[in-house]
């Protein structure tokens, strides 16, 4: 990892300073404090890791597939380059883009998530990427454990709306990328076509959390999810975010509706 110099994270559990992890916080539409949240939302993943790619096709109805092709063709990359995917989970996202890149470029599967972490291990060997063009590193998003100015490209693909403390993770992406680089975000967002809010509401409270008990056993994860939904800011509020964490020439880009949106920014 020398090229990339990788430094230990000796904490990867604790996100957030001691006032962030005592400070109430929501969890879902739950109040609690910041490290019960980290470790509730850390709880989630472990419980889900398994069957996450199969619930992500049964929640979605393949849909996710596209919305993560869209972020990998808009990426900014070329042979050569080196990205990291924050909060990669299975990853679909890191192993796309290492795809596009070719073997001369590098990905680095980051998240703070074990189980998650050992999922996207296991589906970068079924897609033949040796070490060195797709490396994983456990690492908290808001306290990353890569030097300054690493790499080219930074993604995240709904992993943010999990953090404790969002704009600390966005510094962070800012401080590793290098300047010129692309900073680009999947995440889920405000539907944005008339009606299509009730539609939403409707499918995600009364079937996700549904589906989510019958294969995984754990509705309360699913539960969590479709709530952490309506608490991450909307396409506005997030760029703005955004642009405060640095970033220039900030946009997004709607998916199915707003349902879901590609945020992207550049670090001048
Ligand atoms: N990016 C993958 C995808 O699109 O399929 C996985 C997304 S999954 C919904 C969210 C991921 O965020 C989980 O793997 C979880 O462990 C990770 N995560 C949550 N909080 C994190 C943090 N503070 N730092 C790094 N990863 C985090």
């Amino acid at each position: 990892m020398n090229d990339l110099n990788h430094k230990t994270n000796a904490d990867n559990s604790s996100q957030g300073d001691s006032s962030t992890r005592s400070s109430p916080t929501h969890f879902g539409y739950e109040t609690v404090s910041g490290s019960e949240k980290v470790q509730r939302v850390m709880g989630v993943f472990s419980s889900v890791a398994s069957q996450y790619d199969l619930m992500n096709d049964l929640m979605s109805g393949g849909m996710h597939r596209c919305w993560k092709r869209r972020m990998i063709a808009a990426a900014a990359i070329g042979a050569g380059s080196r990205v990291l995917d924050v909060a990669a989970g299975s990853g679909d996202i890191a192993i796309g883009l290492a795809t596009k890149m070719g073997p001369a470029g590098r990905v680095v599967l980051t998240d703070l998530n074990g189980p998650m972490l050992a999922e996207g291990a296991r589906r970068v060997i079924d897609a033949g990427l040796l070490p060195g063009r797709a490396d994983c590193i456990q690492s908290d998003g808001t306290k990353l454990a890569f030097a300054d100015n690493s790499f080219d490209c930074v993604t995240i693909a709904f992993g943010i709306r999990n953090f404790l403390d969002i704009e600390a993770g966005l510094a962070e992406f800012y401080r590793v990328l290098k300047p010129g680089g692309q900073f680009m975000c999947l995440e889920f967002s405000r539907p944005v076509l008339p009606g299509l809010d009730v539609v939403y509401d409707a499918f995600s409270f009364n079937v996700i959390p549904l589906i989510g008990e019958k294969v995984t056993g754990d509705r309360d994860s699913y539960q969590y999810l479709v709530e952490s939904i309506r608490r991450f800011p909307d396409q506005g509020r997030f760029e703005k975010l955004i642009r405060g964490a640095g970033f220039e020439l900030v946009k997004h880009e709607n998916m199915s509706g707003g349902i879901v949106a590609l945020h992207r920014g550049y670090k001048i």
